[in-house]
């Protein structure tokens, strides 16, 4: 994400804060409950290039946030618990859930303490070619092969190009600007193509990084044990689902829960659709999702929970923690639904 988006976004936040106004809103925007997300989880590092940075919080500030949570009038339950109250209408106490994407090592290693000695109930959704050591993390890929070259040549439309990237500003330039074709090209197979070929240009190993950042089964046996822990799908291949055909979509989604249960013994009811913005998960893979009999599928459309989801619960919204805004009064403006409907220009619910 580019850095005056983000400012932009700091800038509302801080707005929202000191003009006091995510309070007077909260009767109005608050709704009945949050889904918080998370993926990385771990100390803060010093490279000054880190793209991806967004998709992680320190430990540090995952601390602050529980601590804010529990001392907050607020319920932290599981999805279950939360398929619960809305389908029963059960809104009573205004809830939490923590959910946390793609099963990273530091989930286990630097999460799954504190939110243990919270004792909040959280869910990690897997996909299951990451355990299975298979998996392409792509995003991390187009970010290394960027970090270690000065100089990267691209064949685009034909033509083939040379694209500098020897300061910092170049490498964020170019890595935003290769990012953002990538996730334009209109199928999951192109931009696996792009990345496999820039990763045998550059020598960049793509299996490496699932070895490395990702829990195995037996790490996820350790986490499943505990009755705080849900596993949630998360597909098998994390394919942006609305990019592939309905047959891949749907096998997708319903294979990923099968190993899962052949792995861990627990069948999962709950989905997360990858990446979870509206060009990889729209009405298709909601009515799929309901179809296959999931309880709730969550995407990553910013917003907070309404009665009205209950008729959506394939389509929920979620609240990231940003690792770009890593201060307690931004999550406190989040958890409050105040910057959501800002951006949402007050509409509860986008299922569409
Ligand atoms: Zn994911």
């Amino acid at each position: 994400m580019s850095g005056l988006k983000q400012t932009v976004i700091r800038t509302g936040l801080e707005t929202l804060y000191f003009s006091g106004a995510y309070h007077m809103m909260r009767p109005f925007v608050a709704g009945v409950g949050v889904i918080l997300t998370l993926h990385h989880v771990r100390p803060a590092r010093p490279d000054r290039f880190q793209p991806n940075r967004l998709l992680e919080v320190t430990p540090r500030f995952l601390e602050d946030v529980l601590c804010y949570l529990r001392s907050a009038d607020l319920d932290l339950i599981s999805l279950d618990e939360m398929h619960r109250r809305m389908s029963e209408g059960d809104f009573r106490q205004r809830f939490v859930c923590i959910t946390i994407d793609d099963g990273y090592r530091d989930t286990l290693h630097w999460a799954y303490p504190i939110l243990r000695r919270h004792e909040a109930p959280f869910a990690v959704y897997i996909p299951t070619s990451f355990p299975d050591r298979l998996g392409e993390l792509w995003w991390l890929a187009l970010e290394a092969v960027v970090a270690r070259n000065t100089q990267i040549s691209l064949l685009i439309d034909g033509r083939e190009q040379i694209l500098d990237c020897g300061t910092v500003a170049e490498k964020r330039e170019l890595f935003d600007a290769l990012y953002g074709w990538v996730r334009s090209l209109a199928t999951e197979d192109e931009l696996r193509r792009v990345v496999r070929d820039l990763c045998a240009r550059y020598r960049v190993d793509v299996a490496a990084f699932c070895d490395e950042l990702c829990m195995g089964w037996d790490e996820l046996a350790k986490l499943a044990a505990d009755p705080l822990v849900t596993i949630g799908a998360h597909t098998v291949n994390h394919v942006m689902l609305a990019k592939v055909p309905e047959r891949t979509a749907r096998s997708e989604m319903d294979m990923s829960r099968s190993v899962i249960e052949a792995s861990l013994g627990v069948r999962p009811a709950h989905l997360s659709y990858p990446v979870g913005d509206r060009t990889s998960a729209g009405p298709r893979e909601f009515r799929i999702a309901a179809e296959l009999g999931f309880k709730t599928a969550v995407t990553t459309r910013p917003g907070v929970l309404f009665p009205s989801h209950r008729q959506h619960l394939t389509a929920l919204p979620r609240v990231s923690l940003n690792g770009e805004h890593q201060q307690l009064r931004y999550a406190r403006v989040l958890v409050s639904g105040a910057a959501t409907a800002v951006w949402n220009g007050f509409r509860q619910v986008d299922a569409a």
